[in-house]
């Protein structure tokens, strides 16, 4: 397996800066202009908006790395490193969700761990000997761009004709052009990415029996080219070879003692990360999606081709959420017309403060929110007053927008408790789930093609 070993820097730091700031205690508003100009493509790598310019600090103190001096005096010092493997570029590609967002944090623990892209203390000279820089655009663009063609690729892997149909445009006044664009990424105001991912490909040297192009025919052919571009370009700007001087050892001699050699050297962290990620795809490597909804990580099994979770923790979440939610069917849905249904998928999980909703199947409107508790949390538990004043709070939100009036919190061992705002109820224990009839709806509606993916899914 290929290595690389990063050089990396004492300690990294995540701030904004913008043109005209003053009001930065550090003083980094100074150094825009040198953000600006350092070696990133502006066309794609700029921020949306500049005035939200994120970066990322490497700080290096050469004087803090001294080990001690040398017999001539000179300072000895250890630099700091850490070595990489090559399936770093899954933890790369991880930084950004399933729906297609980038934390700054993420990236700034990332950062923290293996050091920063394209910089490393002594290839490029440091601001005021100090600092290097890096945008989060920067980063952003390259996450998402892996992110998609891994999207791509797992797509291709799967058949899913449909899928790379959504990314896969035919242009409607070129017969002969496609355009593959995803704006996954760019479409979360702050991931602040200035432009969806696009590429023109062409289609006059390809093969098509029909003559007519069809996407089933020529849909190989569309994943390899876009490989080809964007793996061409991302390795071509990157790509490193050194001349070395070599010495045979042994007794000195004036001819056949000393000759030159040269290799190809990986010359940052983000060329590891690509040239890894097109060794992966060029040998067809075997994408996983983790099975666990909550992660949705892509991985890689080197034992099981079909593995299903990218860890163990994983794995174990599953069968827990698994597990919660038979009981919650049995405790909550004793009636034909309700429907429990898992937050993340409505959309309205966005607010992720509730795991589930009560939906009455005749008409989509959702009649209570639920909570589950892994734990046997109940009255007497320390967390109660902290769980009973959350779900109060969270329940009171959606009932000043959306009037829902019901929650209800259920632990690991099937004990009910119920919220009400009407009532004033707040977490006393109940039995059972009330009447249908005597619960109030919201007029917050399951959208329709949610309903659709649910009943597909029950089939
Ligand atoms: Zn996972």
């Amino acid at each position: 397996m290929n290595k690389f070993i990063n050089k990396t820097y004492q300690q990294y730091r995540l701030i904004k800066i913008n043109k005209r700031a003053s009001d930065f205690a550090v003083g980094f508003s100074e150094y825009y202009d040198a953000v600006i100009n350092t070696k990133t493509d502006q066309k794609v790598h700029l921020p949306f908006n500049e005035k939200e310019q994120e970066i990322i600090v490497g700080e290096f103190e050469v004087l803090k790395l001294k080990t001690g001096t040398g017999p001539s005096g000179e300072i000895i010092i250890k630099e700091p490193e850490k070595e990489l493997t090559e399936d770093i570029f899954f933890n790369f590609i991880n930084l950004s969700d399933d729906k297609g967002k980038i934390s700054s944090f993420d990236i700034y623990s990332f950062a923290n761990r293996y050091g920063l892209l394209v910089n490393q203390p002594f290839n490029i000279k440091l601001f005021k000997e100090k600092y290097h820089f890096e945008t989060l655009s920067f980063w952003r663009y390259e996450i998402a761009l892996m992110h998609s063609l891994i999207k791509t690729y797992s797509n291709y892997q799967n058949e899913n004709i449909e899928e790379l149909k959504k990314i896969f445009i035919k242009d409607k006044k070129n017969f002969l052009e496609f355009v593959y664009l995803d704006n996954t990424y760019s479409k979360f105001e702050e991931n602040n990415l200035k432009s969806n991912i696009k590429l023109n490909i062409d289609l006059h040297d390809m093969i098509s029996p029909s003559g007519n192009f069809l996407f089933e025919e020529i849909y190989e052919q569309l994943v390899v080219r876009v490989f080809y571009q964007i793996l061409n370009e991302r390795l071509r700007q990157t790509s490193h070879t050194i001349v070395t001087e070599v010495e045979e050892p042994g007794k000195f001699q004036n001819r056949n003692q000393r000759w030159i050699n040269f290799k190809t050297e990986n010359k940052d962290l983000l060329n590891f990360i690509w040239s890894s990620f097109a060794s992966f795809i060029q040998k067809k490597g075997k994408i996983n999606i983790c099975k666990n909804n909550r992660c949705n990580k892509y991985f890689s099994s080197q034992k099981f081709t079909r593995a299903k979770f990218h860890s163990n923790q994983c794995r174990a979440a599953y069968a827990r959420d698994a597990k919660m939610w038979e009981l919650a069917q049995i405790k909550l849905i004793k009636d034909d017309n309700l429907l429990i249904i898992d937050e993340r998928v409505t959309g309205i999980g966005k607010l992720r403060t509730f795991d589930a909703l009560i939906v009455n199947e005749k008409n989509d409107k959702v009649l209570a929110m639920v909570e589950f508790s892994f734990s046997d949390i109940d009255h007497k538990s320390m967390k109660w007053n902290y769980m009973k004043k959350k779900i109060s709070k969270n329940l009171n939100d959606l009932y000043k927008i959306n009037k829902v009036n019901h929650a209800f919190l259920i632990n690991k061992n099937g004990k009910l408790f119920e919220w009400d705002i009407k009532k004033k109820i707040y977490g006393n224990e109940v039995k059972k789930l009330p009447e249908t009839k005597n619960l109030n709806q919201s007029d917050l509606t399951i959208d329709k093609t949610i309903r659709q993916l649910i009943d597909f899914n029950k089939k």
